[in-house]
């Protein structure tokens, strides 16, 4: 016997299982962020993998180590030049290259440039469609609930400073590079909680129901309000003005937002799952990376703060960052990013093993640190400095040192040209990258195929006692490019804002110093067009070391200054600055991209 279809409810009279249906849709939306995260993977393979054939990929993956005697390995199959492309694929990379300089544009007071933008954009657009699509959210904004526990993933992805990402992704590809989608994802999370959240209170109200009665709205209403204090602690004010109470608020709130979620409703633990594996993975890899070491403070003046960290041989790049903290009265809680401005020994044209920071007085803690290092000097250098013949002496203290992270995400030998600029104390990470590049030219001979022929050198300052911060570097370092052979033509430009004591000018070869606020569209426009016309004969004229002997010539001869081997901008400083330099590309690539082959930008703002 048969009894035939059961009958369907018209769809208008279905009532909407929000239990089946919005769950779905948090697959849905985890579908769309993970298949993103792919493509930019993808996307980035080609980079990352040049980068592991160049054995600069993941080199600080366990840390700073100290092992004197590694040698340098060259990597002898990068020597060949690239094959010619047809001339097809050259215009069509010319093409996208130009059209991808757009996405440097970076607008005033966003803080993001338009690639971000558009990732920024596309992530809030995914949500609230995810939310709103097919949802009867005022009858039942569960929907908008489900979304937001969907997120926890991506905020949490996002924050960790040892992410499974940064790995997937490359050198340049930190922590604080990818964490302007974790305040994003965090404010899209928000979204879905405040509508969740006022609708249901709405509903509440029209219904007549108590909303602080039952767990269930108790803690509903307990967790909004937690996120809410989350969000609006987060805000960029209360970032750059109170960072350490932010820090110390947002790891409470979370652990206590996570606490009143997973009582409001038995969806979000799997969601939570997730995130404490990432955190966990973030916590191993610290704990593999923690590193205490000797270190020595130098004051040079009232304004910096030199600091050696003794017997670093590897397990860094310059430019990268550590997390340091100094223990120094009391203050071991305090964890500080300053930037490695000095490339590991096997490579570095600086005598020393040492990892060299400065930290540039900003606020409480650069401040205490520098009057305890003078105060410590002083106390101290009668009897050293009589001791050690006057040789230069700090004060020792013990450091630990987490990380390193970040770093450069160009691999400056694969171009012709190199502009670093630096605003103030962002001659940290540009001194690092300047001292990897030089000495991977003139101390390891161009072993891993580096192709770089001139490197500009820009610091704007604000007085001309600032560049003694770091003279004895600019020095080693000058004197290394000049080095006969080298086939480098290196010049540092000089900008000084004040006109206050110039004899303190040191005698850097190559340096020029001019009193005046540059422009930096200028400066690339200039180094940009010049490309194409300087050669190795304009190195001797400048007064530079020109090939000589045979063993140059065949050096030159494996790498001719093509004058269309790429331009790199590496630019580091106050926001002002860096996005000054994205404006600057983004100008100038559009322009003159093909014809250079190619302007690639990085940037490095010394803020969150
Ligand atoms: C990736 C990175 C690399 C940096 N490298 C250098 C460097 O090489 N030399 C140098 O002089 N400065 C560097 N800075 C800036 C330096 O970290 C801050 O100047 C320093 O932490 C200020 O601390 P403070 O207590 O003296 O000042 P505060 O007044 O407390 O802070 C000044 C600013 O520094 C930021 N900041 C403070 N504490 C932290 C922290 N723990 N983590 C992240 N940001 C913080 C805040 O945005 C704040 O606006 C770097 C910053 C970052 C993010």
């Amino acid at each position: 016997m048969s009894f035939g279809k059961p009958p369907t409810v018209p769809t208008q009279f279905q009532i909407y299982d929000s239990y089946a249906e919005d769950p779905k849709w948090q697959i849905t939306f985890t579908k769309i962020w993970c298949g993103c995260l792919a493509a930019a993977v993808g996307l980035s393979a080609p980079r990352f993998l040049r980068a592991v054939r160049r054995r600069r990929a993941h080199v600080d993956l366990f840390g700073v180590r100290d092992d004197s005697g590694r040698a340098y390995e060259s990597v002898t199959q990068l020597r060949e030049f690239p094959r010619p492309k047809s001339k097809f694929s050259e215009m069509l990379a010319g093409i996208l290259r130009m059209l991808g300089s757009v996405l440097l544009w970076s607008p005033l007071g966003v803080g993001l440039d338009v690639g971000q933008i558009i990732v920024c954009a596309g992530y809030i657009a995914t949500v609230v469609c995810c939310i709103f699509i097919k949802a009867p959210l005022v009858d039942n904004p569960n929907r908008a609930g489900f979304l937001a526990i969907a997120q926890f993933p991506v905020v949490f992805l996002f924050a960790t400073k040892n992410s499974v990402l940064s790995l997937l992704l490359g050198p340049g590809h930190g922590y604080d590079k990818l964490n302007y989608i974790h305040r994003w994802a965090g404010r899209g999370m928000f979204i879905g909680a405040v509508v969740h959240g006022a609708l249901w209170i709405r509903n509440h109200l029209q219904y007549n129901l108590a909303i602080l009665s039952q767990q269930k709205e108790g803690s509903g209403v307990a967790a909004l309000a937690v996120l809410c204090l989350l969000v609006l602690l987060s805000l960029r004010p209360a970032r750059l003005y109170f960072y350490q109470l932010f820090f110390y608020l947002h790891v409470m709130l979370y652990v206590a937002f996570f606490i009143t979620v997973c009582y409001h409703t038995t969806y979000a633990p799997p969601w939570i799952f997730p995130p404490l594996a990432f955190y966990g993975l973030d916590i191993f890899m610290r704990i593999l990376r923690y590193r205490i070491k000797d270190a020595t403070l130098i004051p040079v003046d009232n304004q910096m703060t030199l600091i050696r960290i003794h017997d670093c041989d590897g397990g860094y790049l310059g430019g990268q960052h550590i997390r340091l903290r100094v223990f120094f009265e009391g203050r071991v809680f305090e964890s500080h990013p300053l930037t490695i401005a000095s490339a590991p020994p096997v490579i570095s044209c600086l005598p020393s093993r040492d990892i060299l920071l400065g930290a540039r007085v900003k606020g409480d803690w650069t401040r205490a640190l520098a009057r305890y290092a003078q105060a410590e000097h002083t106390r101290l250098s009668a009897s050293v400095i009589d001791e050690k013949d006057g040789a230069e002496t700090g004060v020792p203290v013990q450091v630990m040192v987490d990380g390193p992270y970040g770093g450069c995400s160009l691999d400056l030998g694969e171009r012709e040209s190199v502009l670093l600029a630096a605003g103030g104390a962002g001659v940290t990470f540009t001194l690092g990258l300047l001292d990897d590049i030089v000495g991977r030219i003139a101390r390891t001979g161009r072993a891993r195929g580096e192709r770089t022929r001139r490197i500009e050198f820009v610091w704007c300052i604000r007085s001309f006692g600032c560049i003694e911060w770091f003279t004895p570097q600019l020095m080693a370092i000058a004197n290394a490019a000049a080095m006969p052979g080298a086939g480098l033509d290196l010049h540092f430009s000089i900008f000084v804002t004040c006109l206050c004591d110039p004899e303190a000018v040191p005698p850097i070869p190559n340096m020029r110093v001019t009193v005046e606020r540059p422009s930096l569209r200028i400066l690339l426009r200039n180094f940009a067009a010049s490309s194409t016309y300087l050669s190795v004969e304009n190195l001797a004229v400048e007064g530079r070391a020109s090939p000589s002997s045979d063993e140059d010539l065949k050096n030159e001869s494996r790498a001719p200054w093509s004058g269309k081997g790429g331009v790199a901008v590496c630019a580091a400083g106050p926001e002002n600055f860096t996005r000054e330099a994205h404006n600057a590309v983004a100008r100038i690539a559009l322009s003159e991209s093909r014809r250079v082959g190619g302007i690639a930008l990085h940037t490095e703002t010394f803020a969150m």
